[in-house]
Order: structure tokens, then C-alpha cells, then sequence
């Protein structure tokens, strides 16, 4: 499905906007907020609503907030709300001057609240967390009317400044709304929208002891910042009505519609919070920014880049039913993206001494390259070949199966940029049997890779050399769980994959790599992509993070499998 006048696929919200658009709802103002609670660092799903949100805001000319719903003081902190920012920019996104936070609305809130209890509409109850659970009722059973429900106006507006001027200990009292004790809609059952909670607030310090809840305050805050379109997660459909009830009832400026849609779940991973949380309080991973974590950051660290997060963002569309997105896409996305973008280099992780017999001591010769194999406007470099050089262990094999191509005894092979190889000899460690070095002769008429007697090769394997190499420490991530729905299962725990992650100590570089740069992302040949770690990395000795492979070595596991 496309729009006519527009490449994007087209989705719900669009044909709602459009809609509106056409009956000039709003004045034919679109504008949109993303709500984090600074609780935690963001994740792959936020970036899906914040992609959504800012993306239609600009689509249609409209302007996207941001705002902090910083209800919740206990659980939240300055560290959060930094790391948001960072994140939404990093992402390519900018709220310009319309930060905003639910704590700036705190005395209207307040002034709000007054409103509805002269209203009528609002009542101050005592009745324990308990109990309040018990006259709810349930999914089929009616709620019923606490004691407190009848309070004269002027006992719940006194009581209400007495919970604000601190007289009460926490929990003792709470504000309700009052709406209907047997709504088929439970969040409508006179729910909470104060409670007294003694709690420093990051930026209200100690100024309130009571603080509005959730979707109270979700609400009027989007009312006071003129947002036409309130985007959600499915979750939040039961409470629309509510979110439309409390702008009913007040004298606020506009009113704003609630639209609700599918959280992205991602297989292999997990992204909740509060598991998210637990892994990094538990020292399970590193950090919040723990390359094998959907965090943002985790994502940034792991080279992961914004394009192609906004990319995988579009491409999974926004629907009305949950499904479970398969990890391989954002994969694809990640490797589609980084193949366009990233340049090519020759780096040997496990490396095979190879000493070239006939070529001549002390000489290094300097080898063309390109950084891309069809992106010629992206230049080349010169790489030095020498005497000593190293390559991959994997592409040597004493004893290779048919389809080898690669370096065995009595074997030519090509070296990527450079000559042909035979591997004449093959040294091992006399006590463990290891293959420990390779002797070969080069051609020295094979210079670029082509044989002028038109002889061919099947293999062309990447190479160091050896002297000239800078040694680094590389990692290998891997998936974090084992196992595609992890957070499924109670003890998700013990489901973490224990070869998530594989340090490599010594691989070997070419040189010029030694002036990378914290972030700078390439191709290793052969290998994958690899990003300059943000975190490890000194000047002139950068530590790489594998972002993902070439290919997608999981999906044909799982077909095997
Ligand atoms: P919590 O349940 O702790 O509130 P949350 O993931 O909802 O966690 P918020 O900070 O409230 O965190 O989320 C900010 C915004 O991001 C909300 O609008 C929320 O609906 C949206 N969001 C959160 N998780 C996802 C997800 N997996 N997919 C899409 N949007 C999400
Ligand atoms: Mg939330």
C-alpha cells in the first residue's frame, strides 16, 4: 500500500491525519510529542515511536515535543533524562526549543484538580490500597462506592489543600475521580489521580509531597501543549476513555485525540525496562550502552547507525496487532545500510604466520586498494605487503574437503590487492601439533591479482602484513538470548546466550587503521562490519565491536537446525 503522491507506505495514522486534514480539524495543524519517562535508557521500541512521531510532524509540516513524564520521582533521575536527549538527536531527531517536562504543569494540575472537586467530579478517599483493590470488583463484577464518595465539596477541597500542605503521611489519603464505580471499564472506576508520596523530585525538589498520577497528568499535559495527534501503545486503548473524560471536564485549551498502536516486539532480545534494568543492576552486561543491549546507546556502541535504525523503523509500519518482528530484519537493515556507507579493510582476527620464502628480505612494497568496490568517489589507500604476512586461520586446511578454495598444501591462492601464493611447507608445534606457520613462494607476476600466463585461482583470502600491522582488540557479539522469546519465561535469566560476546586480544590490522576515529565504522573484508568502540578505544589504539556479520549466519542455522 502507497500513498499516490508518496513513496512512503501508507499507514492508519497517515489515512487519520489525512482525514482530519481534509474536515481542517486542528486548523490543519499536525503536532505530535514523544512522552518518555526518564526512568531508563531508550530502546529499539522507543525509537519506533520517536521515528513515528517526528517523522509525521515533518511530514506534514508539524512540530514533534519532547516531553518528560516525570510523574514517578522514586524511579527517575537527571542521568535518564540526558541520555534521552542524546538519543533522540543521535537518532537525527530535534524537538528545537519544545522541551518540556509534566513537572512544569504540576501547580496546574494542581489548580485543575480543585476545579473538579468544586465540580463535583473529584473526591479525596481513605480508603487502604486494599480495600480500594476490593471495591473495585472485577472484570465481572461491579465496583462499589467507597464511604469517601459522599464527602461535601468543602471537605474533599479542604482535605485535597491538606494532602498538599503536607499533613497527612503518605498513603493516607488519595484524590479519585468520580465517574461511574460500575463502568464495564475498570480504569474508569474512580481512579486515583493524587496520591501523598514524601519523595525528592529531580526538578521540583521537595516543593510537593502529592503527585498526579499517569493519566492525569498524560492528558492535560498534551491539551496544554496544543498536541493534536496523542500517539500511544496499544496498551493505553482502555484508557482513552479516561484521557478523554478528565479534558472533558476542564477548561483546558484544546483536546487532543488519543491514537493507539502496536508496540514493536523484537525475537532474541528483550525490551522492557524493567528487565532491561535487571540486567544491567545485575552486572548481566556491561552497561545501559552494552553493545548486545536493544538500548539506543547499545545499538550506537555497537556501530548500529541511525539511518539504518530509522530505516527498520519505516520499514515495520505501524499497525493495530501485536506481532513479534524478527531480529534478522533490523539485521538487514543494518548491513544494507553499512555495505552503501562503510569502507573496506583487511584485518585477520586469528592470525596464521605466513613467511614468503622468495620474496626479498627488509623490502615492503606499498599495494593499491579501494575502499569500495563500486563507490569510487570513496578513494583508496596503500596497504604494505612484506616478506612476513598473516592470514586467517580459517583459510588455511592441511587436509581440505572438496570445496576448499582456500590456502592448503601444494595450493595457490590469490591475496586480495596483491600476488599469488603456494604454500609449500607447513611448520607445526611439536608438542601440540599446531599448524604455527606457513611457508610459501609468491609469483611476482601476479602483482594486482591476475596471472599474465591467464592461470587461474579459485580463492582470494584477505592478509596483513606482519611487521607493518597494528595489533587490536576486536569483539565479537553475538545475540544475547538464546532463545526467541526470552522474556516469556520466568527464569529468563539462565536464557542469556554465554557466547554473546568473544574477545579477541591480538587480531591484526592493517595500519592505516591506527588513526581511526571513536565510531568510525568498516568493513572488515570477508569478515563483517566493525565499529570503533566509543567507550575502550585510545588514540592510536582503537578497540572494534563487530556490528554484524556479512551474512546472516543465524537464519541458515535455524533452517539447519
Ligand atoms: P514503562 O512501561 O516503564 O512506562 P515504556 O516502555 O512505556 O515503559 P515510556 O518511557 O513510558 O516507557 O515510553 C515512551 C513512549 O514510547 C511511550 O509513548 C510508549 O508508548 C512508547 N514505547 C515504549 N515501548 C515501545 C515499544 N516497544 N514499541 C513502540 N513504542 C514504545
Ligand atoms: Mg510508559
Amino acid at each position: 500500500m502507497t500513498d499516490n503522491n508518496n513513496s512512503r507506505p501508507s499507514n492508519f495514522i497517515r489515512n487519520l491525519i489525512n482525514e482530519d486534514l481534509r474536515q481542517n480539524k486542528n486548523n490543519g495543524r499536525v503536532h505530535t510529542r514523544f512522552p518518555p519517562e526518564p526512568n531508563g535508557y531508550l530502546h529499539v521500541g522507543h525509537a519506533k515511536s520517536i521515528c513515528l512521531n517526528f517523522s509525521l510532524a515533518a511530514e506534514y509540516q508539524g512540530q514533534c515535543n519532547l516531553r518528560y513524564d516525570d510523574t514517578n520521582p522514586e524511579k527517575e533521575s537527571q542521568e535518564y533524562i540526558d541520555a534521552i536527549q542524546n538519543d533522540v538527536h543521535w537518532l537525527g531527531f530535534d524537538w528545537e526549543d519544545r522541551l518540556y517536562y509534566a513537572s512544569d504543569y504540576f501547580d496546574r494540575l494542581y489548580e485543575y484538580a480543585e476545579i473538579l472537586i468544586r465540580d463535583g467530579k473529584a473526591y479525596v478517599d481513605d480508603l487502604s490500597a486494599d480495600r480500594m483493590r476490593e471495591y473495585r470488583g472485577t472484570l465481572t463484577q461491579p465496583g462499589r462506592e467507597s464511604p469517601g464518595r459522599n464527602r461535601s465539596l468543602e471537605e474533599n477541597l479542604d482535605l485535597f489543600r491538606r494532602m498538599r500542605a503536607g499533613e497527612f503521611k503518605d498513603g493516607a489519603y488519595v484524590l479519585r475521580a468520580r465517574i461511574d464505580m460500575a463502568s464495564p471499564n475498570i480504569n474508569m472506576r474512580d481512579p486515583v489521580i493524587y496520591r501523598i508520596k514524601r519523595f525528592h523530585h529531580h526538578r521540583t525538589g521537595d516543593k510537593w509531597c502529592i503527585y498526579p498520577m499517569y493519566d492525569y497528568t498524560h492528558c492535560i499535559s498534551d491539551a496544554l501543549e496544543g498536541i493534536t495527534h496523542s500517539i500511544c501503545t496499544l496498551e493505553f486503548e482502555d484508557h482513552r476513555p479516561l484521557y478523554d473524560w478528565c479534558l472533558d471536564q476542564l477548561p483546558v485549551p484544546c483536546h487532543p485525540q488519543q491514537i493507539e498502536f502496536a508496540r514493536l516486539n523484537l525475537n532474541y532480545t528483550v525490551t522492557s525496562k524493567r528487565k532491561l534494568n535487571e540486567l544491567v543492576n545485575e552486572r548481566l552486561v556491561s552497561g545501559w550502552d552494552d553493545p548486545r543491549l536493544p538500548t539506543i546507546v547499545g545499538m550506537r556502541r555497537r556501530g548500529y547507525s541511525p539511518a539504518a535504525i530509522r530505516d527498520f523503523c519505516e520499514r515495520i509500519g505501524v499497525t493495530k496487532n501485536e506481532t513479534v518482528i524478527d531480529m534478522s530484519v533490523l539485521e538487514n537493515c543494518v548491513r544494507e545500510d553499512l555495505d552503501r556507507t562503510c569502507r573496506r579493510i583487511l584485518a585477520v582476527l586469528r592470525p596464521l604466520r605466513v613467511v614468503i620464502t622468495n620474496y626479498p628480505e627488509g623490502q615492503v612494497e606499498q599495494l593499491e586498494a579501494p575502499f569500495h568496490p563500486n563507490r569510487p568517489e570513496l578513494g583508496g589507500r596503500q596497504v604494505p605487503f612484506s616478506k612476513v604476512i598473516y592470514i586467517e586461520q580459517d583459510d588455511f586446511m592441511e587436509d581440505p574437503p572438496k570445496k576448499f578454495f582456500r590456502l592448503a598444501p601444494g595450493r595457490e591462492v590469490r591475496l586480495r590487492y596483491a600476488y599469488f601464493i603456494r604454500c609449500d611447507e607447513v611448520l607445526k608445534d611439536s608438542t601440540t601439533g599446531e599448524v604455527i606457520e606457513l611457508r610459501c613462494t609468491y609469483d611476482p607476476a601476479t602483482r594486482g591479482g591476475k596471472a599474465p600466463d591467464g592461470r587461474k585461482v579459485k580463492g582470494t583470502i584477505h592478509w596483513v602484513a606482519a611487521d607493518q600491522a597494528l595489533t587490536a582488540e576486536v569483539r565479537l557479539y553475538d545475540r544475547l538470548f538464546n532463545v526467541p522469546d526470552p522474556g516469556r519465561e520466568d527464569d529468563w535469566r539462565s536464557l542469556l546466550n554465554p557466547h554473546s560476546v568473544e574477545v579477541i586480544n591480538n587480531a591484526c590490522l592493517e595500519p592505516g587503521l591506527a588513526s581511526s576515529r571513536p565510531e568510525e565504522r568498516f568493513q572488515f573484508e570477508r569478515q563483517g562490519y566493525f565499529c570503533v568502540d566509543r567507550r575502550d578505544s585510545a588514540a592510536g589504539r582503537p578497540v572494534f565491536n563487530r556490528t554484524v556479520t556479512l551474512k546472516d549466519s543465524w537464519e541458515k542455522e535455524s533452517r539447519r537446525g
